[in-house]
């Protein structure tokens, strides 16, 4: 039966159910086939299975406590090296979105606006007979007309696993979340070090003499990371905190300089000036490790205090004392991801690595680099080489994405991550209604949902086993700890599952993410 429920809708019976429950016995959720509300306080042992959360690089581990079927609670794994056994509020709740009345747990089809349930089989050669009609149309431009946009992957097999079917059907449009909010750092750090992830560890803050927390709001944004903070302040670490706004990172800081909004690169042409023309560096070392000295000089020589001053809007008593502060060796230099945030982010974080590289601390003893925004391995793209073949043609970013969407030429669009990210959030919804099939994989009823044509329901972490890496490289692996309700699958499963019904024969053999792991781990050593 076909039952029409937009997000509003679906907001209004929820409230209306929450308030009084409704005629007919049946929840919303219940009648849209969604998680049944676990109403029984569970009662049988509870067994502990390790897992780890999927919402950031930290990537912090846990122990899922599971009873009857059900998570009941994370506890935070003390034998993490890195985080201690601590875990942020939002990796905590897992536990309430992995059981929440509200979560879709079967594949609905979107027809004449109104939403029919359909089963996951049959989602499945719907997908793959829309694209297998997209690439009988377009033959090798087959490119132009499907796309990808990537969630946040919840373990890495899913990643793996979507990339060689989109390979496969001859499309390489697949949109990295992080495109719009952490690529300045990824790849100026991949650019310029040669791999878009700290040139330290966490650990390493407590050997350093200075520590600079750049934009990077730890204690708030990543907050079992703020361990290190206390451990490095109480070690006598001088801790300069440069950020526009008060955070509760200020209290963990020594001292805070306020730059206006966009400014950072300014002041940071204003510290290598000083650096270049006292001569606080080691020319040797500038001469080996370092290309264009010349030119950032030059780049540099107007940056005086003065100018700096106007810019940023900081006293230039302050500047002289960050000039001072950047004279001292060894210091670690804390990347926030704000700074990817503005139009000048590329040539400020440019700026940023410049400067540590010219006073000797990239690497080495309480040096470097740190980053939350990158740290992925490298090896996937010839990874899919090997397994799929070469890709065939260009990705495009989402800019030209975004065009072909308005132009109507996308037949097909996966639709993983929230368009909601992206500037310009009404034209890219405008976009969308051009596309003539999405297919959304999510959890909930949100604008994403609302927007495609099919909706495959998804799968929380600690309900598939698969690995992932985190802030200090480091590869974690979780075990699955309960089913997944209803008909959600985990991603590497779905696309899997279609690029077997599409490539039959090409398609590579692999049953889960442990033997996905293990055909990663012997065709990229690492
Ligand atoms: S800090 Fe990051 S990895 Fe840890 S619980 Fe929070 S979101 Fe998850």
């Amino acid at each position: 039966m076909a039952t029409k429920l937009s997000r509003r809708s679906f907001i209004k019976l929820g409230a209306a159910a929450a308030a009084g429950g409704l005629a007919g016995g049946l929840t919303p959720q219940q009648s849209q086939g969604m998680g049944t509300p676990p109403n029984l306080l569970p009662t049988g042992p509870i067994t502990q299975v390790k897992g780890f959360c999927p919402f950031c690089q930290v990537r912090c581990t846990y122990h899922a406590q599971v009873q009857d079927g059900r998570v009941v609670s994370l506890v935070g794994d003390p034998g993490n090296r890195w985080t201690g056994g601590a875990m942020c509020p939002k990796g905590m709740s897992i536990v309430e979105l992995i059981g929440s009345p509200s979560r879709l747990t079967e594949p609905m089809l979107k027809v004449n606006g109104e939403w029919k349930k359909i089963s996951y089989a049959e989602a499945v050669d719907l997908v793959a007979e829309k694209v297998a009609a997209a690439m009988k149309e377009y033959g090798p431009k087959i490119n132009e007309h499907v796309a990808l946009t990537m969630p946040l992957w919840d373990c890495r097999e899913n990643e793996l696993a979507a990339l060689m079917t989109m390979r496969l059907i001859g499309c390489v449009n697949n949109m990295p979340a992080g495109e719009v909010c952490i690529s300045s750092a990824s790849n100026t750090l991949s650019w310029f070090l040669g791999a878009n992830t700290s040139t330290t560890t966490v650990n390493e803050v407590l050997n350093a003499h200075t520590l600079i927390l750049w934009g990077a709001n730890i204690n708030e944004l990543y907050p079992p990371y703020t361990r290190w903070l206390e451990m490095a302040r109480d070690k006598g670490v001088r801790i300069i905190y440069i950020d526009c706004r008060k955070t509760r990172s200020s209290i963990w800081s020594n001292e805070q300089y306020m730059p206006r909004p966009g400014t950072d690169g300014a002041l940071a042409f204003g510290l290598i000036r000083h650096v270049i023309e006292t001569g606080a560096y080691d020319p040797a070392l500038v001469e080996r490790t370092t290309t264009g000295f010349d030119e950032l000089r030059d780049d540099c020589k107007d940056y005086t205090p003065e100018r700096v001053s106007e810019l940023t809007g900081l006293p230039v008593e302050q500047i002289l004392t960050l000039c001072k502060a950047v004279e001292v060796s060894p210091s670690i230099l804390w990347l926030g991801g704000s700074l990817s945030r503005y139009t000048n982010g590329i040539q400020t974080i440019r700026a940023l690595i410049s400067l540590q590289g010219i006073t000797g601390n990239l690497i080495g003893s309480g040096r470097g680099i740190m980053t939350m925004e990158g740290g992925k391995p490298e090896g996937e793209k010839e990874f899919v080489d090997a397994m799929c073949g070469e890709a065939q043609a260009q990705g495009v970013n989402f800019r030209r994405l975004l065009a072909l969407m308005k132009k109507g030429s996308l037949d097909v669009l996966f639709l993983n991550s929230s368009y909601r990210r992206y500037p310009d959030t009404k034209g890219v919804r405008e976009a969308l209604k051009k596309v003539k099939f999405i297919v959304h994989r999510g959890f909930f009823m949100e604008p994403e949902t609302e927007a495609c044509d099919l909706f495959i329901p998804a799968t929380f972490s600690p309900e598939s086993s698969g690995s992932h890496y985190g802030a200090e490289k480091q590869v974690v692996w979780r075990n699955k700890a309960v089913d997944a309700p209803g008909a959600c699958v985990p991603d590497w499963q779905f696309y899997r599952d279609l690029g077997r019904k599409l490539f039959p024969d090409r398609y590579p053999k692999w049953e889960d993410p442990a033997e996905l792991y293990e055909l990663f781990r012997k065709t990229i050593p690492s």
